[in-house]
This record gives structure tokens, sequence and C-alpha cells, in this order.
């Protein structure tokens, strides 16, 4: 038997006991109604989390063993119906998020970088990803979305790294690449629709499910991968640090970039909700810190949107609409429908309509493959409402979940609205790196330096 939470939405598996209350709502069970029932979907109460885990951990003194992450992992991730046998974990921490008892955490690499930070031999320089500035506050009593970039940066100077960079700049370089990769494809009627490939949760569960379609997805890096092998290669030479001795952390508000980075020039990975612990542990009064600008390396605001779900979509096609036409993609020039599972963008350029589709949560995901067809090109997000909502992220009540993240992603979306520079083309900086050291997009370094190769994993996972 299944059973619904009418007031959160938690479901229940199994019968239903007097006395039973929603672990995470706390409603009795009147509240609860039946739902209809699917026998796969049950081998085990808890999400299985193997002790190698790269992003997340299960600490099982907390855990009682209520089955709210294995609710999650079914209800939003929609992995283990494929082989309930042999749960498969795409390391997206969505399950942290409903655990009602903190047992379910981001694997704790922070302590390792505090470490390093007091290694005197060591450069330690922290990239910021776009959706921690609007969930950080979270942690420290700000109104959620709240968008605290200039204390956020304050926090990572007083905790001691020596730079502190955005990794909006990754955002603006993948942008660049990837509207060139999909003109490419579009001129050369090569493999259509491409998606995007800067979610690894996506990517990994693409590699072991859907293996055929791997030539569909774009071969650029992902943001973090292209800002940590450019802090390694030019950064590294212009600061003269020895590659060897810059340690290249990515704050992110994701926990399977921790397994991004097993391939990567990307040293560590640490979440929002890791940073949160750590200005707490060194007693920094978040609060009340002067905001900071970041020392080098900005993105225009099209990396900005990053955060949320169809901002990686807007600012290729932004590029991409550019390096057709010569001019800039409005928003008045996008024809935006949004549909039951997915959103649909459309834009015009001269004679030629070109369709696009973000989509968000591998259940979502998997009732658009069977219309991809219609579109150019597809944005794939694992979380909810994107980034913002990462595994990584301050947990939040889950019964305001919605709005949190809708306050989240209006903040993002706010920036994009009043920046100076909002196009990834625009950024002086993007500019300066094609001029001194990639030529120009999809050049040979651009290729050997930004681009990968997508493997398939369905025999390691069947
Ligand atoms: S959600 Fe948390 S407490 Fe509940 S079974 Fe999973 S790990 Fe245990
Ligand atoms: S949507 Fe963002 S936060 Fe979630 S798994 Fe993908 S990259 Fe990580």
């Amino acid at each position: 038997m299944k059973y619904k939470c009418q007031k959160c939405g938690f479901i229940h598996i199994g019968d239903l006991k007097d006395g039973y209350y929603c672990p995470l709502c706390g409603t009795g069970i009147f509240d609860f109604k039946e739902i209809e029932s699917d026998k796969k979907e049950i081998n085990y109460k808890r999400v299985y989390v193997s002790p190698d885990n790269p992003a997340i951990s299960r600490i099982d003194e907390k855990c009682i063993d209520c089955g709210a992450c294995a609710n999650t992992c079914i209800n939003t991730v929609n992995i283990r119906y494929k082989n309930p046998n042999k749960p498969i974990c795409i390391n997206c921490g969505q399950c942290v998020l409903t655990c009602p008892t903190g047992a379910l955490v981001p694997k704790y690499d922070y302590n390792k970088v505090l470490d390093l930070i007091d290694d005197q031999e060591k450069t330690v320089i922290v990239m910021t990803s776009p959706a921690v500035r609007v969930a950080l506050g979270d942690a420290f009593d700000f109104k959620p979305g709240e968008f605290v970039e200039g204390k956020m940066v304050a926090a990572l100077k007083k905790l001691g790294f020596k730079y502190v960079v955005d990794t909006t700049f990754g955002a603006d370089l993948t942008s660049m690449e990837e509207a060139a990769e999909l003109k490419q494809r579009i001129d050369n009627d090569d493999v259509l629709p491409m998606f995007t490939s800067c979610c690894p949760s996506w990517v990994k569960y693409a590699a072991i499910y859907h293996p055929n379609i791997l030539p569909n997805l774009s071969t650029c890096k992902t943001p973090i991968g292209m800002g940590a092998i450019y802090l390694k290669k030019f950064f590294a030479k212009e600061k003269k640090i020895k590659a060897d001795n810059i340690v290249v952390v990515a704050l992110t508000p994701c926990t399977a970039k921790k397994y991004e980075i097993e391939n990567s020039d990307c040293d560590y990975v640490i979440t929002t909700s890791e940073l949160a612990l750590a200005l707490r542990e060194n007693n920094i009064d978040f609060k009340n810190l002067e905001n900071k600008t970041f020392d080098e390396l900005t993105g225009s605001s099209s990396g900005t949107i990053y955060g949320t779900s169809g901002g990686v979509l807007l600012s290729a096609l932004r590029t991409y609409y550019y390096l057709e036409t010569g001019n800039d993609l409005t928003p008045e020039m996008i024809l935006i429908n949004n549909k039951d599972f997915y959103k649909e963008y459309v834009i015009k350029i001269n004679t030629k309509i070109i369709k696009a589709a973000t989509v968000y949560q591998m259940g979502n995901l998997e009732k658009l493959l069977s219309i991809k067809n219609e579109f150019v090109f597809i944005e794939v997000m694992n979380c909810n409402y994107g980034c913002i909502g990462g595994g990584g992220q301050i947990p939040m009540p889950i019964i305001n979940m919605q709005e949190i993240l809708k306050k989240r992603s209006a903040s993002l979306l706010k920036q994009d609205k009043t920046a100076k520079i909002r196009y990834p083309y625009k950024n002086p900086i993007i500019k300066k790196v094609y001029d001194n050291y990639l030529t120009a997009p999809l050049s040979k370094k651009s290729m050997e330096l930004l681009h990968t190769k997508h493997k398939s994993l369905s025999k390691e996972f069947s």
C-alpha cells in the first residue's frame, strides 16, 4: 500500500498504523490518502549509501529508518525503478534535503580544505557557484533567496582562501564553447538535439541508462571543469605560482560535483551546507561581515543564471544568436511556453525557427525523451528548479520548499536584469582569454582543454 500526506506530499509505503505521524511535517494518519501503488518500487526502505560514495554519507545513529530518502529517490530521481535489486546512486543528494533527522549529509571535505589553507606552500583558490549565494543566507537568518554574494566572499576571505573567484567566469566560457558547438552541429546537420552537459548527475544517468544518446551530449566540460583548468594552466603562470602548489576548490550547491571531480583539474568540492558549518565552527559572524568583491575572474549575468533552471540554455542561446546575427538576443525575442513537465523556448533567426527545451528531474526527462526530436537544444538538470535545489544546499522545511526555491530563482534572475555585463561574449575577461590563450571557441587548444568525451557506464552498472 502507498499513502500520500495531503499536507506536505510525503509518500509512505506500507501499512499505516495508529499513532503514525508524517516524518516530514508531523501530521497524523488522517491526513494521508491512499494512492496507486507500484509493486516494483519498494525493495529497500532507505537509500543504499555505499561507503565509497564520493558525494553523500549516512550517520547511522541518526537514522530512524523512515524511508523518506528512498521515497525522494523514487519520486524525483527515478533511479531505483530501473533495477530495484541494484540501486544506483547518481550522487545528486536530493535525499539529503528530505531526511528529517539530518542522518544524510554531503560527504564532508571542508576540514581537508581548511588544513590546506594552513599549509604555507599551497595557494588555495575557491570558485563559487551562483546558486550558493542565494541559499547560504538561509543558515544565518537571512530571508529565503536573499542575495548574499558580498558576505559570502568576505566569509571565504576570512577562512583564509588566497583568491576568491567566480564560477560565472567558467560558465561564460562554457556558454561560448557550447554555443559554438550548437552552431556547428546545426550547420553540419550533425547529431541533434544537443543536450547540456554541466549537470554531473544527468551525465551519469545518461551514461548508465541511455548510452545511445551520449553522442547528443555537448562535449563541453562543466563551468568548474573549465574554471579549474584555466586556473592551473594560465592563472598560475600569470601569478607566477607553481601549478602543483595551486589547490582549486569549488564551492557548489551540488553533492554530485564531488563525483565529477574524480576526473577533473578541480581538487575539492565543498557544498553550501559545508561552508555554513565551517563558518560556525570558526566563529565567523556571517551576518555582520562587511561585503567584499571577488578578487578576479568574474562572469556576466548569463553565468549567474546558470544556478536556476533555464539559465544554461538561455545563456548558450544568447551566445548562439550572437554568433548567427552579430546582435544581442533580448527577452522580447524569445517565446517561452510553459508545458506540463518542461519549458519550451522558441527563437527566430531570419527564416530559421530554433526550438529548445529545459527540463529538471529525471522522471520528467524520461517523458521528454519521447519528443526530443522536436528540439535542437535541451537543457537537463537533475534537481528541483536546477542547481538552486541542489543536495548540497542548506536544507529547507519540506513544506515551504517550492516557495523557497522560487525565491532563490527570482533572486538570481533579478541580477540578470540589472547587470552591467549580460552576455558572455561581452565579458572582457572572456575576450582576453581567447585573445591570449585559446584563439577561439572550438579551436584546437579549446578542444584539448575545455572539452571531454562521455563514456558509457551501462556495463559497469548492469
Ligand atoms: S530519510 Fe534519513 S532518517 Fe529516514 S531512512 Fe533515510 S537516512 Fe534514515
Ligand atoms: S542540477 Fe545542479 S546541483 Fe543538481 S546535480 Fe545537477 S549540477 Fe548538481
